[in-house]
């Protein structure tokens, strides 16, 4: 039976890339039932939502999307498309698979790791509160009653890490490890520092770990981890933290396997899955048919995963990395220099690996 999924091709460079991923998509064999929905900012400037009720009601529907990058405009007043999605259909994992396939320029070639980032605590709560606001200083005097004192100068975030979000956060890491034969979970954090947030989020994963110890565990102080990603790659293999520290290993990761357009995702909740790549919709290069799709590419080979599909995933996932391999059809971005005259544009890079699939 085909699969009904949710297709968001965005905005930008959106559109391309999501094409060429639906033609690998289907080249890989897998039958798809499409449901297209729009998000961003070209139905936005047509007088729509930036994400429509109908888009976010079709993934409900359907319980796995695939989009393409969206954008925000700066100060325009509307939310980012992605932060929403979050947060209106609790999608609380983060997973970035950062895997650096031989061919890609990179001084990291052993880099096979996959970042959870847990996606609605921590410092990005949104509880803030501006310098020098009533808010501020009725925060202030609080603190000051407890015995700590905040400059006047200051504004301030908030940072709650949860028993309930990391218990989700951390599962979702073992969950991830024993469906994709990993063998080991990293719990990175600053528990000596910040004992009460980071510290909880330490002390939970380290009792969910003895529940699963089929699987190794270990923690790291995330400093610690950074320096080791770059010195012993090797090493690593699924690492779980909470949100500010995921999002930065999250761009360590993507920078280790060869750049941005080499860096796909997926935002998975308990009954929902949004698969998507790290990247934006780099709107400076839209209608070009020049930007890398094989980001959003191996998105869709996690999502033929999270399909029970198997055997496709791997022939897609095969075929990508012997494209990259032969380094003859492929973006500007993967090519020695930025101006290579021999690089081939979005679509022809989905041509040559449906061909691979097929030879
Ligand atoms: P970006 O990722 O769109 O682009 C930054 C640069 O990275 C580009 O100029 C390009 O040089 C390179 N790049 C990105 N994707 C590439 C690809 N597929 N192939 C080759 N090179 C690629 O980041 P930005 O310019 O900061 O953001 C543009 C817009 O995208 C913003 O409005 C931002 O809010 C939005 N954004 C959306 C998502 C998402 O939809 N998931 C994620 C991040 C940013």
């Amino acid at each position: 039976m085909a699969h009904r999924v949710t297709f968001i091709p965005g905005d930008g460079t959106g559109p391309e890339i999501a094409e060429a991923t639906k033609r690998v998509l289907e080249g890989a064999g897998v039958e798809f039932d499409w449901d297209q929905q729009e998000a961003g900012i070209d139905v936005y400037e047509s007088g729509g939502k930036p994400l429509p009720d109908e888009t976010l009601q079709s993934i409900r529907d359907n319980g796995v999307a695939i989009k393409g990058p969206t954008t925000t405009p700066v100060g325009s007043g509307f939310r980012s498309v992605n932060v929403a999605l979050r947060k209106e259909l609790d999608l609380y994992s983060c997973q970035r698979p950062c895997k650096a396939y031989e061919g890609v320029r990179t001084r990291f070639p052993e880099t096979d790791i996959v970042i959870v980032r847990e996606n609605h605590e921590d410092l990005y709560a949104g509880i803030e509160y501006e310098m020098g606001s009533e808010d501020a200083q009725k925060l202030r005097e609080c603190i000051s009653a407890l015995g700590s004192e905040i400059r006047e100068d200051a504004g301030i975030s908030i940072k709650p890490i949860s028993v309930y979000g990391t218990t989700r956060i951390v599962e979702s890491a073992f969950k991830y490890a024993k469906d994709n034969g990993r063998s080991k979970v990293t719990a990175a954090h600053k528990a000596n520092i910040m004992k009460f947030s980071d510290g909880l989020f330490l002390k939970i994963a380290t009792e969910i770990a003895e529940k699963h110890p089929e699987i190794e565990f270990e923690e790291r102080i995330i400093d610690n981890l950074c320096n080791q990603l770059v010195s012993r790659p090797e090493e690593y293999d699924v690492i779980v933290l909470p949100n500010l520290y995921g999002d930065i290993v999250s761009d360590l990761g993507a920078g280790m396997i060869g750049g941005l357009g080499m860096a796909p995702g997926g935002n998975i909740g308990d009954d929902i899955a949004v698969f998507e790549a790290t990247h934006g919709s780099a709107p400076k290069y839209k209608g070009q048919n020049k930007v890398n799709p094989m980001a959003l590419m191996l998105s869709g080979v996690m999502m033929l995963r999270h399909l029970g599909e198997r055997e496709a995933a791997d022939r897609l996932e095969n075929a990508i990395a012997e494209v990259i391999r032969k380094g003859e059809k492929v973006t500007y971005d993967m090519k020695p220099t930025r101006d290579d005259p021999t690089a081939v544009g979005t679509s022809e890079v989905a041509d040559a690996i449906i061909e691979e699939m097929n030879s």
